[in-house]
């Protein structure tokens, strides 16, 4: 799997172009063209319908300690600026970043590894920006600094293994990832991720919001809403699709790290005694979930963070992590992180910003003596009308990354192969194998040649589809390279009208995968290519 490969099919079928590509593009932003809009779509409905609409609150699901609810909500982009004081993203939601004197390049302080390396009588630390192709651009880096040719690249000594940048304490002898002199990386700056914004036209200190880093403070903040508003008992999981933004330093990898992206998030509340069985529950239904869309479990990992990487509030987190092939061979990228957040959110917007540090949990104080930032006042706990008890619930969080999501399904969709044409000549291919459920287009529909009534039968097959799935209609050209267009767009089944058609009314449905072509009647076409989508 060849990751420019990807990217040029992404382009040249559109799935994704670059934001703004006329004017030179826009770091960190991504469009999605006619197929991509709809491989996400089809991503989210397939999340909402999975995990929210078609959920069952009456049985008790494998792994579930009980049977539980589950429901929406759309919240604004835009929060009152408090809540993000309580949150914690405020105060705490930054990455460091060192900016390069020489090229004025910014990178993120821990995205930089670098290697010492010693020539001419000099060592210093050639550095790269992390990824596969790092050691060589160290190499590179360090070739140029020595002025030395690449056939000379044995004079260059090596000393020890690649490790990143925040381990090197004298910036003097390191050579930045694209400078020509030493010491030309900035000492490590704190730098906020939540992209600040202006309410109304005076503009002042109080006007000022920001967009939201993340959807679930929206679920937050309304979870008394939606409990006053519903019948809903606990144990319930509030859903939620949205855009999220984050004024990422180094936005890379294609639309892995954006600016601008969707998530798909829950926020599941819970009884606290109960907690530690639903945070496993959600883990293992949530990696279920993209292994049952089509994601081989070579491809796939589940990592549960170390205690030393969790915040002391939290029983566990873990990352279900996809092996990207922009990474190196053995290292995987987050597609969605499952964690166990006590109370602390609830409880923040009750009391104030609480003190992650301490233990037990205690009001944030500033050098005064007095609460950081103060919660809403609100009672945020919840009453169980059986039992009578009363508590602060405990919030297990899935959340999900749509647009990693739907690269990762295009990654792993990807695949060349060899089949024969309709004269029996080896011919490659490429196809994208996405499945059904996700699939842009579910069905194409071809009269084999243009005449004999075969594009008439083909265009009455198309539009009864049309009425429930997103077809494509195709007369255009040689069949075998229609088929072929439509491997590449993803497209499960194809379906063509042919002589046999006008005598008994038969169709050929070919299958992207197996190549297998099945005669079925023409009216059972809408059954048959719905069972196949739905399994
Ligand atoms: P990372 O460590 O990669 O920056 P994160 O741990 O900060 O990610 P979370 O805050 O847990 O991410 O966000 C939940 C999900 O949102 C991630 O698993 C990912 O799928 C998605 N996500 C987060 N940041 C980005 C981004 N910059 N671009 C695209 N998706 C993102």
């Amino acid at each position: 799997m060849d990751m420019e490969n990807i990217v040029s099919l992404c382009k040249r079928r559109g799935f994704l172009f670059q934001s703004s590509e006329i004017y030179g593009g826009i770091n960190g932003f991504w469009d999605y063209g006619p197929l991509g809009v709809e491989l996400k779509r089809n991503l989210k409905e397939t999340w909402w319908r999975d995990m929210v609409l078609c959920h069952d609150d009456m049985s008790t699901l494998p792994g579930a300690p009980e049977p539980f609810s589950m429901t929406g909500l759309d919240t604004t982009i835009i929060l009152h600026p408090q809540i993000w004081k309580c949150s914690g993203h405020f105060d705490l939601f930054h990455d460091y970043m060192v900016d390069c004197r020489e090229t004025n390049k910014r990178y993120r302080h821990d995205q930089i590894n670098g290697r010492w390396v010693e020539a001419k009588g000099q060592k210093i630390f050639a550095t790269a920006q992390a990824g596969d192709t790092e050691l060589a651009a160290m190499e590179k880096q360090a070739l140029k600094f020595f002025n030395l040719r690449n056939k000379n690249k044995d004079d260059l000594k090596w000393d020890g293994d690649a490790v990143c940048l925040t381990s090197i304490d004298n910036n003097e002898l390191v050579l930045g990832p694209e400078a020509k002199t030493l010491g030309t990386l900035t000492e490590p700056r704190e730098f906020n991720l939540m992209f600040p914004t202006t309410i109304g036209a005076l503009g002042g200190e109080d006007d000022r919001a920001f967009l939201r880093p993340e959807t679930a403070q929206g679920i937050f903040v309304n979870f008394k809403n939606v409990l006053d508003s519903t019948r809903f008992r606990l144990p319930l999981g509030i859903a939620q699709i949205g855009k999220s933004f984050r004024n990422e330093i180094t936005p890379r990898n294609f639309t892995f790290r954006s600016r601008e992206f969707e998530q798909m998030e829950i926020e599941f509340f819970c009884h606290p005694d109960q907690s530690q069985e639903w945070y496993k529950f959600w883990r293992d239904r949530r990696l279920q979930w993209y292994k049952d869309l089509g994601i081989s479990d070579d491809h796939l990992i589940l990592r549960e963070h170390t205690p030393e990487e969790l915040a002391h509030y939290s029983i566990g987190t873990a990352d279900i992590e996809y092996a990207f092939p922009f990474l190196p061979p053995g290292e995987y990228g987050e597609l969605e992180g499952i964690a166990h957040r006590g109370d602390f959110d609830l409880r923040s917007h009750m009391v104030g910003k609480l003190d992650e540090n301490s233990d037990p949990l205690d009001v944030q104080l500033d050098e005064d003596g007095k609460p950081k930032w103060k919660g809403s006042g609100k009672d945020l706990t919840y009453r169980d009308d059986l039992t009578n008890e009363k508590y602060t619930p405990h919030v297990i969080e899935p959340s999900a990354g749509a647009d990693r999501g739907a690269l990762a399904f295009l990654c792993e969709a990807y695949t060349e192969d060899e089949q024969p044409d309709e004269k029996g000549k080896m011919q490659s291919r490429t196809v994208m194998k996405l499945h059904p459920r996700i699939a842009p287009i579910k069905a194409a529909v071809f009269p084999l040649v243009k005449k004999d009534g075969m594009p008439e039968i083909s265009k009455e097959i198309y539009l009864d589809l049309k009425k429930n799935f997103n077809v494509f209609y195709d007369e255009k050209g040689a069949v075998g390279r229609r088929y072929r267009r439509q491997d590449e767009a993803g497209t499960p089944f194809c379906i063509t009208v042919d002589g046999q058609t006008l005598d008994d009314g038969t169709v050929t449905i070919r299958d992207r995968d197996t190549l297998e072509q099945s005669r079925i009647h023409r009216d059972e076409v809408r059954d048959v290519v719905h069972e196949r989508i739905n399994g």
